[in-house]
């Protein structure tokens, strides 16, 4: 009798284990539906050729996304379809940059068209109406220097950097020494940068989707510390910064999350090149916020070699 209680109990808890191991893959994101996702790019003053690969195969390795790439050239003043992954519409090559977004659930930019050219009225309009609808917006790095002329676009991010941006375009926002939040309407250009350094970020939005379960403070790989940015900032909330001590220092937001309509945007000013993007401090946070923009959560897991305050963690 005794041994067939504890046969019992045994047969139990192995059955709550089952159970509970269900419950962990159901939240792991193979199981999940994938988000259908757009990578924009073919123009940037920073190499959009070595960049894309890495935040596609990044993407898709989590088991999360699938990914599709529009490479525009500029034609003019105007863009054409250069180049399209194997699964979208070859017919788009070639031909003028027409509204695609509605067959994705999330578009990444990592374009910035940096020597002039401009999306149609058309395509700004339907990429307006696409985010405002509800759905997802990833802007990375040098993405926050573009289209400084196009207002929408400049609500969808909050705040960008160069392109002669001034007071004119916002204020700038940071958080200073005593943890407040500034919108600073003082006059000046908008977008700074420094030499790269390995830099501690902080978790500013503990209790945000995207930062819950990250540590306070993890450092961050070497990279620019975009400073002195400045933007309408309208619905927006910080979610980590980075202390710039040789310069401004002020707590500057590296990751921002913005509600643009029903729709959400990622904001990462991090990522300059390649070797970037080996960071787990990018990796993590740019995964989770993909995830948080097309669907307003995140499942997916904060990974066992995330970096704590001591010294950032890169991946081969
Ligand atoms: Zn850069």
């Amino acid at each position: 009798m005794r041994l067939q209680k504890i046969f019992v109990t045994i047969i139990f808890a192995f059955s709550l284990l089952v159970a509970l191991n269900f419950g962990v893959q159901h939240v792991s994101g193979e199981q999940l539906p994938k988000i259908k996702t757009l990578i924009i790019d073919g123009e940037n003053n920073h190499n959009w050729k070595a960049t894309t690969p890495v935040l596609q195969k990044m993407l898709e390795e989590s088991g999360r996304f699938t990914v599709d790439v529009i490479t525009l050239n500029r034609d003019g003043k105007k863009y054409k379809v250069g180049a399209v992954t194997a699964n979208l519409d070859s017919n788009l090559v070639g031909n003028e940059f027409s509204p695609v977004f509605d067959k994705f659930d999330l578009v990444i930019s990592n374009f910035n068209n940096h020597k002039g050219g401009a999306w149609s009225e058309a395509v700004r309009t339907a990429f307006e109406k696409y985010v405002k609808d509800g759905h997802g917006f990833v802007v990375y790095h040098a993405a926050d220097n573009a289209f400084r002329e196009w207002k929408e676009y400049n609500k969808m991010i909050a705040f960008g950097g160069w392109g002669n941006r001034n007071e004119s375009d916002g204020p700038y926002l940071y958080i200073d020494k005593d943890g407040k939040t500034i919108r600073d309407e003082s006059k000046g250009s908008g977008g700074h940068h420094g030499s790269q350094w390995a830099f501690p970020i902080t978790n500013q939005a503990t209790e945000h989707p995207v930062m819950k379960g990250l540590p306070k403070v993890f450092m961050h790989s070497a990279d620019e510390l975009y400073e002195r940015m400045r933007g309408p900032a309208e619905n927006v909330t910080i979610l980590a910064t980075a202390y710039a001590k040789n310069t401004t220092k002020r707590h500057e937001p590296m990751l921002l999350a913005i509600e643009y309509g029903k729709g959400r945007v990622f904001h990462t000013t991090l990522g300059h090149d390649a070797q970037q993007l080996k960071s787990v401090a990018f990796i993590v946070t740019f995964l989770r916020g993909a995830e948080w923009a097309a669907t307003g959560k995140v499942n997916i897991p904060v990974p066992d070699d995330m970096p704590n305050e001591s010294e950032p963690v890169t991946r081969k």
